[in-house]
């Protein structure tokens, strides 16, 4: 497979803190590319990092396609295909969930009218996001709904890299089965994945490789079964407080 994302010594600082430090690595088109680690290990400054969402990094080159776009606005980034959801439900709370999804898919693809609302439908496929909620307003729906409507705005926008900040967290079982499969579907669909997640099993089962951080660094990366049975990541897992 060939690489799609080029990570070149991305560092990000907050002061003293260094959240990012000096990460190199790639993901090859059509990979699903898992990412855990303890709370603050820096996995969602990655994601802000080469999205350019909410910023970007001190140091470093990012390459997508084979040119870089570390210098890039955000909304130029997500033009070309780097589309990102947040670990919290990040929708507008006011708008229908139709019209969430209708303003994200103009803003990214210039799609308007007809063809905006052919794009929302394939995405609400896709996501199986329920179509009798589409004149709702979003703050009307439950968490999981919430972060259901956050994917299909993110997947109308036409990804071809999808970045996912904990799309299972405080879901229950058969929620996380939802993630399951929609993340396999979309994958099926040609879309390349990075997915944060802290539920191991859901890692385990859709990821082609697994990027484990710790404080900013890359402790191990590669074969998930291998990964999970690497000491330094069983110890910084036994490190972690309940
Ligand atoms: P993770 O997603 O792995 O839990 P984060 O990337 O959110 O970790 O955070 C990594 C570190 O950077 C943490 O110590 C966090 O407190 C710090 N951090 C993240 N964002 C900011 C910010 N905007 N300002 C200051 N510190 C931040
Ligand atoms: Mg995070």
């Amino acid at each position: 497979m060939a690489s799609l994302l080029e990570i070149r010594n991305l560092t990000k600082s907050f002061g003293a803190l260094v959240a990012v430090n000096d990460l190199s690595f790639s993901v090859a088109g059509g990979e699903i590319l898992g990412i855990a680690g303890p709370n603050g290990s820096g996995k969602s400054t990655l994601f802000n990092l080469i999205s350019r969402i909410p910023f970007g990094a001190n140091r470093g080159e990012v390459e997508f396609e084979g040119r870089r776009i570390d210098g890039l606005p955000d909304h130029r980034i997500a033009q070309l295909g780097i589309i990102r959801t947040f670990q919290r439900e990040a929708v507008f709370q006011s708008m229908s969930c139709v019209d969430n999804i209708l303003v994200a898919i103009e803003q990214t693809t210039g799609a308007r009218g007809k063809e905006a609302e052919r794009l929302a439908d394939e995405a609400c496929d896709l996501v199986d996001f329920p179509k009798n909620f589409h004149n709702l307003p979003a703050a009307t729906l439950p968490v999981f709904y919430q972060k259901q409507l956050m994917l299909t705005t993110a997947v109308a926008q036409n990804p071809k890299l999808l970045l996912l900040d904990e799309p299972a967290s405080s879901l229950v079982e058969n929620e996380i089965d939802w993630v399951r499969q929609t993340v396999s579907r979309l994958n099926a669909n040609g879309i390349t994945i990075m997915l944060i997640e802290h539920v191991l099993p859901l890692l385990m089962s859709v990821s082609t490789r697994l990027l484990v951080m710790e404080q900013g660094n890359i402790i191990a990366l590669g074969d998930p079964r291998k990964v999970t049975r690497d000491p330094a990541v069983v110890e910084a897992y036994l490190g972690q407080p309940a």
